[in-house]
Formats: C-alpha cells, structure tokens, sequence
C-alpha cells in the first residue's frame, strides 16, 4: 500500500484561480520525492492541501489508507500527527535553545499540560539529541535558536520534524532563502532523515 495516494486533486481559490487540476500520484515508503514547476504552477497549493491547511475542492487525499479529505477537525488533529512539515521560514522559537526546538517536534503527540509546562522525559532528550547528531547540529544542542545560521536553523527545523515521527516528510522549498553550498548541506541531510523514517 503507498503511504500517499492523491486522487484527481482539484482546488480553485475564491478568486477563481485553479491551481491544482486533476493532479493525481502515489508515494511509496522510504521514496524521496521532488515536485518542480514555475513559481505560482501550484506547488505550495499542492503541498499544503496534503495536510489540509489549504482545503482542496474536490479529489481524495489518502495517507496511510485514511481519505484524510473525509476527516472532521479532531480526527484530522491526529492525523495531522503522521505528517511533518520544513517550511521555507524555518518558524523556529527563536528565544529557546536548539534542543528545545527539536523536542517541541513532539508537541503534537503529547498532552496539553506538559507541553507548556515542557516536560521532556530523558529517552525524548535523547531521541532529540540523536536527530540533532543526524542533522550534524549535536554541538550546538545549547545554543539559542536565533544564534544559528539560515542553513543551521532549517537543519533545526528537520530535526524538528523527525522528532514527531511521522510517515510523511512535506518539504515546501526548504532550501529557497539559502545559497547553494549551504542548500546542498540541508538537502543532504534531508535524504538522510528520509533514511531514517525505515528505523
Ligand atoms: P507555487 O508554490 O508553485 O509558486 P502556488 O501554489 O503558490 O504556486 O500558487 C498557485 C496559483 O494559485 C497561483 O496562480 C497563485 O497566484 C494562486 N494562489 C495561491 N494562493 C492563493 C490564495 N490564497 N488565493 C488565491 N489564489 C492563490
């Protein structure tokens, strides 16, 4: 079974624009895959109607066998747990240290109150410091978010990702706002967080 199924994907803004029309694939387990097109040919549409904040108009969106199109808000909440999301602004908490941010990956998954009281067990620090190690940011676990460079943050915000665990990675020009040698990096270390989605 693919992990991702879209199906005759379809979404035409208020305005009239349709910007996804008909658009249908599938993903396998474990495959890495790049969408390219001309700016405003609907990527961000796409991407962003996989986890629903942009509600498509019409066509079937199944991750791991659920039509999460058919969801209602709380079951779509939880579905939204399976799917990570890298922006191209990495929405880091700039004031909180690198493990902080890689930790709150997991806010998601857990309870209302020990997530603003940030109780973290040891095995979630260490699973933490484990994908800051994969993303080879180990050394900077103490450092204040804001202290990172662009290519340092975005690596960050993967880490970030991988530590809410989920099925799918979307990656919405993670690399756009970076230059080239500091893009290969990032991209480097997404495929090997792709890597790790099988363990
Ligand atoms: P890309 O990510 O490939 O640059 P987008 O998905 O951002 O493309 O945009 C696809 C098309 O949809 C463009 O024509 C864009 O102007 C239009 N569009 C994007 N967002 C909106 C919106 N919120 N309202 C109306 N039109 C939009």
């Amino acid at each position: 079974m693919p992990i991702l199924e879209v199906r005759n994907l379809n979404k035409v803004y208020d305005n009239g624009v349709h910007a996804l029309k008909d658009v249908s694939f599938t993903v396998e387990e474990g495959e890495f895959l790049g969408v390219i097109g001309l700016s405003g040919s609907g990527k961000s549409t796409l991407l962003r109607c996989i986890n629903r904040l942009i509600e498509p108009t019409s066509g079937e969106i199944i991750i791991n066998g659920q039509d999460i199109t058919k969801l209602n808000y709380s079951q779509l909440r939880q579905a939204r747990t399976q799917v990570g999301m890298i922006f191209q602004s990495f929405n880091l908490i700039r004031r909180k240290s690198v493990l902080v941010n890689t930790l709150s990956g997991k806010l998601g998954r857990k309870g209302l109150w020990s997530s603003i009281m940030g109780y973290w067990s040891e095995d979630e620090r260490k699973q933490a410091l484990e994908f800051l190690k994969v993303v080879g940011l180990q050394q900077k676990a103490n450092n204040r978010a804001d202290e990172l460079s662009g290519g340092q943050q975005q690596r960050v915000a993967i880490a970030r990702a991988l530590m809410q665990d989920p099925k799918i990675l979307l990656a919405d020009e993670p690399v756009a706002s970076l230059d080239p040698a500091t893009s290969h990096t990032v991209m480097d270390h997404l495929e090997a967080a792709n890597k790790q989605f099988g363990k």
